[in-house]
């Protein structure tokens, strides 16, 4: 590559999105990753574009809950004991950020963003031509209780005011949509604007593709190898070094290890996630991702079968695995759908990277000549990516941005 304009370090749904953007706007762009593209976080996910979320799945304010977690009964999270005294005081920010009232407010910080990640998927998907990974049929929300169903009353209220459209359903209503559910909800919404992707590792590679078609270029390197050469910023790549005027961090759940070596701490946890994928049993398909909103589990029509994925478990991002939660929710989940087999001896895991506010950081770093942040996109990483990388490019283009950048500031995290 004769000039590098930008090194984008993580080749996730993020990191890739940017570099695409960028590319777009004529910059030479150098996707650096460790691996190949999409293979980490964003291979995992469940595939759903949420532009209809409004709140982040919240702390659990009820005591009943609480000691059902603390017992490890509950199937919609797990922890590993000796990791709580290190997450502690994130664990005590995310409590925080779960009234009522702040649950508004990031719901109104994060529309700006939200609002526009269906629309944006599209366009790069078009651009792509990766029209045959993206389902438009919406996705379910099941609630088998009234109370759980009253319980996002304020929701539905919410994405009126929003403009958000869904139906509510009853369970032969929801029944007509997927026939393959069993009658073992009582309510069910439809979020119908909503759209979802067959296989989100295939798009990752496609928009790869698109960016590589555009002049970019992949890289295999270390980012932690990120350091400042002859007033450029400088990753050491396996053919070599590549200098570049401005860097890029979308290093999803690993930014922390590079940013610390910047000088830069942020309180960036890990919510671990399984999936696993079952065959079809029978005619039990699907035609669009459903979750289990009480048991607290999402199945997700895939090309590789039905996926299965899990809650949050909070334990060391590096720790072995120990998915446990599908024990847990294994005998709702064939109760809600017939599954045949699993497809793999071994569940995948990966980890969201969450900050306690729920909002991601999008943001020139502090302190730093032209060293970007795009990290944090915690349950919304895959339904975020284009947005954020319209977002970051508008940026460091000097463009106007498309929204107002100032919810995803870095200085909320740094102490005055
Ligand atoms: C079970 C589960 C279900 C989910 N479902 C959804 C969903 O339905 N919809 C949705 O929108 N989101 C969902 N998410 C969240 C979403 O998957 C993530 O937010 C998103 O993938 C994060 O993308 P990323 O690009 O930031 O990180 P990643 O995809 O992890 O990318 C980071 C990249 O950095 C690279 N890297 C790390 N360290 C180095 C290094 N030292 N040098 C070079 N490269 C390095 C990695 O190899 C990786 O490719 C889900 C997540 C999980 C776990």
């Amino acid at each position: 590559m004769a000039r590098t304009d930008a090194l984008v370090l993580g080749a996730g749904i993020v990191g890739t999105c940017i570099a695409l953007h960028l590319a777009r706007r004529g910059l030479a762009v150098a996707l650096v990753d460790r691996r190949a593209p999409g293979e980490e976080t964003s291979f995992g996910n469940a595939g759903i574009i949420e532009g209809n979320t409004i709140f982040p799945p919240p702390f659990p304010n009820s005591v009943a809950a609480l000691v059902w977690i603390a017992l490890k009964r509950a199937s919609e999270a797990n922890y590993h004991l000796s990791f709580l005294p290190r997450v502690a005081p994130w664990l005590m920010a995310y409590r925080a950020n779960s009234t009522p009232a702040r649950l508004v407010a990031t719901a109104h910080a994060m529309r700006p963003l939200f609002s526009q990640a269906v629309a944006e998927h599209e366009a790069l998907i078009a651009e792509a031509g990766a029209q045959r990974y993206l389902r438009r049929a919406g996705w379910l929300k099941l609630y088998r209780g009234n109370a759980s169903f009253a319980a996002q009353a304020r929701e539905l209220e919410l994405a009126r005011e929003f403009g958000i459209d869904n139906r509510v359903l009853d369970t032969e209503a929801a029944r007509e949509l997927e026939p393959a559910l069993n009658p073992v909800f009582r309510h069910a919404v439809h979020w119908t604007g909503a759209v979802s992707i067959t296989d989100p590792l295939a798009l990752t590679r496609a928009l790869v593709a698109r960016f590589v078609d555009l002049g970019g270029v992949v890289i295999e390197g270390n980012a932690l190898s990120l350091h400042r050469a002859a007033g450029r910023w400088r990753v050491e790549a396996r053919e070599g070094h590549v200098d570049a005027h401005a860097a890029v961090v979308a290093l999803g759940p690993w930014a922390p290890d590079l940013l610390e070596r910047q000088g830069l701490r942020l309180p960036l946890a890990a919510k671990r996630g399984y999936h696993r994928h079952f065959r079809p049993a029978g005619n039990a398909r699907l035609s669009r991702p459903v979750l289990d909103c009480d048991v607290g589990y999402c199945l997700a029509p895939m090309t590789q079968g039905i996926r299965l994925t899990t809650g949050a478990e909070f334990a060391h991002r590096d720790a072995a695995p120990t998915p446990v939660q599908f024990d847990r929710l294994m005998p709702a989940a064939t109760e809600l759908v017939a599954l045949g087999e699993r497809v793999e001896t071994e569940p995948w895991i990966g980890s969201r990277p969450c900050f306690a506010d729920s909002r991601p950081v999008i943001a020139r770093a502090p302190n730093h000549s032209d060293l970007w942040l795009a990290i944090g996109h915690a349950h919304w990483g895959l339904t975020l990516g284009p947005a954020t990388g319209r977002l970051v490019a508008e940026m460091m283009t000097g463009a106007t941005p498309f929204c107002d950048p100032t919810p995803y500031g870095v200085e909320r995290f740094l102490s005055p």
